[in-house]
């Protein structure tokens, strides 16, 4: 067990250096297939010793080997953040997946089950890795890439109908019995994207765009999909919290004016992370408080 945690950590870090690649490759248009990797600066192209994720940064101590010039903090960060989070979301299909088992590793004994644990960590590996690209894109540019938050959505979409549709059991006679569920529980995910959509939509109409963009409608919907309600509105409220506080602190520092430009895209991402993880408890920590 525990060399599964060490496995996803690992897995994360590689994960981590090929989103630092993906990310670099939106900015200068190159496409992701082609090409060796190679220093952004002087262009040596870089031996494989020198893309050991974290480690070569450390061993190099935050330069080139070539050019002397300092790499971005980014590409250890990124690949430490992948690593945590995708050991995080193996935890959460754990405890999620056990929660229905008497004992560890139980739910694993149908095939069925297997496949959708599979399915649901591949889908929420591939929605991190989005957001992680996302939150880094649109700090450094302002822009949360198209070529990104599509695919994340078109997926998400997928999966829901997924998750929704096909969930059902083996009788005792042997027969497969799908439970088409109620259709709250099938439409809660679009429901939620549309109205979160529909409220960054709206503040972007008012607005004029001053405070938020297109790209922030975007996100907001694939938030929806990802959480469904009521998860999304615990994902929104730290964000606007964790925005406003920041906010506030770079008047206060007199970094900024009340005016000038500050990308709202990783607030909602980091939102959505600890939603996910938490949605459910800081759900019910709000409403006891309030009630
Ligand atoms: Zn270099």
């Amino acid at each position: 067990m525990f060399l599964f945690y060490i496995f996803m950590f690992f897995l994360g870090l590689i994960a981590g250096s090929f989103l630092n690649v993906v990310i670099c490759r939106l900015e200068t248009g190159e496409t992701m297939v082609s090409g060796r990797s190679h220093c952004p600066r002087c262009g040596h192209i870089l031996a494989w010793y020198d893309l050991v994720p974290v480690f070569s940064f450390l061993m190099l101590k935050g330069k080139c080997r070539y050019c002397g010039k300092p790499i971005s903090i980014q590409y250890p960060m990124v690949e430490m953040a992948t690593g945590i989070l995708f050991l995080s979301i193996f935890n959460y299909q754990f405890s999620i997946f056990n929660e229905f088992s008497i004992s560890n590793f139980q739910f694993l004994n149908s095939a069925f089950n297997f496949f959708y644990f599979l399915l649901s960590t591949f889908y929420f590996l591939f929605i991190i890795s989005s957001l992680i690209i996302i939150f880094v894109y649109d700090l450094r540019h302002y822009i949360i890439p198209d070529k990104i938050v599509y695919p994340a959505i078109i997926v998400s979409v997928i999966y829901s109908l997924f998750e929704n549709l096909n969930f059902g059991h083996w009788d005792l006679f042997g027969n497969w019995k799908l439970e088409i569920g109620n259709l709250i529980t099938l439409f809660n995910p679009f429901i939620a994207a549309i109205l979160t959509g529909a409220f960054f939509l709206s503040i972007v109409l008012i607005t004029k765009g001053a405070g938020m963009g297109g790209g922030d409608v975007k996100i907001a919907f694939l938030m929806g999909l990802i959480l469904g309600w009521p998860k999304v509105l615990a994902a929104l409220f730290l964000a606007f919290t964790a925005g406003a506080i920041y906010g506030i602190i770079l008047i206060l520092m007199r970094k900024k004016t009340l005016k000038s430009k500050v990308p709202f895209g990783p607030f909602l991402v980091a939102g959505t992370l600890v939603a996910l993880f938490w949605g459910g408890e800081i759900m019910r920590w709000y409403f006891g408080y309030l009630f």
